[in-house]
């Protein structure tokens, strides 16, 4: 294997058959030298192709002195290419924290490069805090040394490996938010192992190292009992001399290489107890906290940075669902707000809404929890109080539609002949409530806790009112109509009666009005059956029906009785008497006749007449009709005053007496005639 393979920041094939996209070989410097968080990892993560792994990835760091061949380790196990130090050149590598993946697995590497840290105590801090940082987010940390450092303690880095312990169970040693102790595996691998200590021997030693080292740690009081076992796990592996015996280094290297790929192994390195159980898209974001941790020692444990990281994750994670859903609604608000009913709005809305929870959930449900959750019912609040405004203008804008369409349908019907209005506003009132309540179920959003019982009942009592308008517009009309009906009727018998004077005359007139009025009240009752009227409704239209009757009657005897044609009729009369005979016979009058006989006997007669048609009065008191003086026409809106009695007067006395005059005066011109006609009779 060429040195050059692991020598250059150029991605390449890496030699080993495995093609690789070039994104895949990328390798990420996360600290700078200047010991700052790069964000590079977050698009590094992304170009890896990691983003979506949610927790099916791993991340391994390494540990050790310098010149150890750590990044050579790393480059042979993974397949990447950090930075190797080359002899030859004795060229500077540059100082920072650089993160890999490998070459086919969802294993992030880290590897640490520094410089030579014993001389500068600035370069120490970079070590400790790297080693600290490594050892925090990582789940296998490999501890690389050389065989001959182990039981050394400073030659191994072992006061290193003490230190970082010690803060490490200082800032992240808490149990984790899920009640789980943070747990990793420390992965000692020896190298430039000779064989002739067996490992076995090397193992009891390094453990033995670890357990002094644990216990001399300074914890925190509430930590004090917790043993090294509580929070790591040893394994061991040796390497052959990567010169002196290259073959086998390389067998070693990719016997080793298994234990990172193969789950089925015993040995099998990452074990879900390691696992810090952050989602991949949410990493570089927890390493920037625990690096921040780290930098500042802040007395923070990682539950607080956990939920730190899904509070900051699920906010961007809801507020990408929620600016999606905000896009989708919108194009149904204009409609709605025009009072459109948008057909199967309940249907897009259940369908936004529950597409919005879904791209939360997804990548937001493997975050802290609580914060999850929280977080979550923030989002359906937000959710609901977008979608809320569309369901209530929906409900209000099927409440118009329904109601106009109830109406036009009702006065539809009742454009035709024949119809029953109460089943004519039922089936229209059915059917428009039945469109509105279909319409407003189907806008609703199960999990809201929304309601159109209100609008419904809104709805009920305007249908209502339209519907009881348009009985009395109705009921109007048919009183109009029977109304109109029965003046026809009424003139003839009216005009009969009154150009044929009698005692009964009367009589006669007053029973063709009550069995008018009898027919045209039951014309009424026959078809305000189905009006659903009440019977306060019903007792004012006859009311009024009767009023009217009434006054139809008296505007005809007012017509038959008017001046000019009441004196035409006294005359026909007095000159039937005057002058025809007892059998019809024109009368030619000569000196012997009675004129004057005839002419006062003729007159009285007539004059008689005037206080028969003066007042409406039947012989048959039964026959007399009486409406109450209060009758008010409700149906149309005249205030008159209406005094019944004074309607059973055609003439006052005053009226008669004058009438009377002008008939004497037509009577005496009749007189004289047949005197002259005596006298012209003789002449001859
Ligand atoms: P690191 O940066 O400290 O992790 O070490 P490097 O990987 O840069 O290697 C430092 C030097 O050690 C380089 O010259 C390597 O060729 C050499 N080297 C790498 N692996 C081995 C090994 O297994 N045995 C020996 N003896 N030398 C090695
Ligand atoms: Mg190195």
């Amino acid at each position: 294997m060429a040195e050059s393979l692991t020598n250059g920041h150029v991605p390449n094939g890496l030699g080993n058959g495995d093609a690789q996209p070039n994104a895949a070989s990328e390798r990420a410097q996360i600290i700078n030298d200047a010991k700052e968080w790069t964000q590079e990892l977050t698009p590094q993560i992304s170009r890896w192709g990691l983003q979506d792994a949610g927790f099916d990835y791993d991340i391994v760091s390494v540990f050790g002195s310098q010149s150890t061949g750590k990044s050579t380790l790393l480059n042979r196990l993974f397949g990447t290419n950090f930075d190797v130090m080359d002899e030859s050149k004795r060229q500077q590598t540059t100082k920072g924290i650089w993160m890999c993946r490998d070459k086919s697995m969802n294993i992030m590497v880290m590897d640490v490069e520094g410089t030579d840290g014993r001389e500068r105590g600035e370069d120490q801090d970079f070590e400790r805090k790297s080693a600290l940082f490594s050892l925090a987010s990582s789940e296998v940390l490999i501890v690389n040394l050389w065989e001959h450092q182990v039981g050394l303690y400073q030659g191994a880095n072992m006061g290193l490996l003490k230190t970082v312990f010690e803060v490490n169970l200082g800032l992240f040693g808490k149990k984790t938010a899920d009640g789980r102790n943070p747990r990793t595996l420390l992965l000692f691998v020896i190298r430039d192992h000779i064989g002739t200590t067996p490992l076995a021997n090397l193992e009891a030693t390094l453990t033995a190292d670890m357990q002094k080292i644990w216990e001399s740690l300074a914890k925190p009081d509430e930590l004090k009992d917790r043993q090294l076992s509580d929070y790591f796990d040893l394994s061991f592996s040796a390497l052959p001399h990567k010169i002196l015996a290259a073959d086998k280094f390389e067998q070693s290297v990719a016997d080793l290489r298994k234990r990172f790929s193969d789950k089925s192994r015993d040995d099998y390195v990452f074990k879900p107890a390691y696992h810090k159980r952050i989602p991949a898209d949410g990493v570089a974001f927890y390493m920037e906290g625990i690096w921040e941790q780290v930098q500042t020692n802040k007395d923070l444990d990682l539950p607080t940075q956990q939920e730190l990281l899904a509070q900051f994750r699920c906010d961007e994670i809801s507020a990408g669902a929620l600016a999606e859903f905000i896009e989708q609604a919108k194009p149904q608000r204009k409609p709605i707000e025009a009072g459109k009913v948008v057909g199967n709005l309940g249907s897009m809305m259940r369908a936004w809404r529950s597409g919005a929870l879904a791209r939360y959930d997804q990548n937001a449900s493997r975050y802290h929890q609580g914060v999850y959750k929280r977080k979550r019912a923030d989002l359906i609040a937000a959710l609901d109080s977008t979608l809320s405004p569309l369901f209530l203008g929906q409900i209000k804008n099927l409440h118009k539609a329904s109601l106009s369409s109830f109406k036009q349908e009702m006065l539809e019907g009742l454009r035709g002949e024949g119809y029953n209005f109460a089943d004519i506003v039922n089936a229209a009132r059915e059917k428009w409530e039945k469109a509105f309540v279909d319409g407003a179920k189907e806008a609703l959003v199960e999990e809201a806790d929304w309601s159109y019982e209100e609008e419904f009942g809104l709805l009920n009592s305007e249908m209502k009112s339209v519907a009881d308008q348009c009985r009395k517009d109705e009921t109007k009309k048919m009183v109009n109509a029977i109304e109109r009906n029965f003046k026809r009727q009424i003139a003839e018998p009216v005009e009969l009666s009154l150009n044929k004077p009698s005692l009964k005359m009367w009589d006669g007139i007053l029973k063709s009005f009550r069995e008018l009025v009898d027919k045209a009240e039951s014309s009424y009752s026959t078809k305000a059956q189905s009006f659903n009227c009440t019977d306060e409704e019903n007792a004012t239209a006859l009311t009024a029906l009767r009023k009217r009757a009434w006054l139809a009657l008296r505007a005809k005897i007012d017509e038959q009785t008017a001046d000019q044609s009441f004196l035409a009729k006294l005359r026909t009369h007095f000159e039937e008497r005057f002058r025809y005979d007892e059998s019809g016979v024109p009368r030619v009058w000569t000196p012997q006749d009675d004129i004057d006989g005839a002419f006062k006997k003729a007159k009285d007669e007539t004059l008689e007449l005037i206080p028969l048609y003066s007042k409406i009065l039947p012989t048959d008191p039964s026959l007399a009709y009486t409406l109450p003086s209060e009758t008010s026409d409700s149906l149309t809106a005249d205030a008159d005053e209406f005094d019944f009695p004074s309607t059973l007067v055609v003439f006052s006395e005053t009226k008669a007496v004058e009438l009377s005059n002008r008939f004497r005066k037509d009577a005496d011109a009749y007189f004289v005639e047949a005197k002259r006609s005596t006298v012209s009779s003789i002449a001859q």
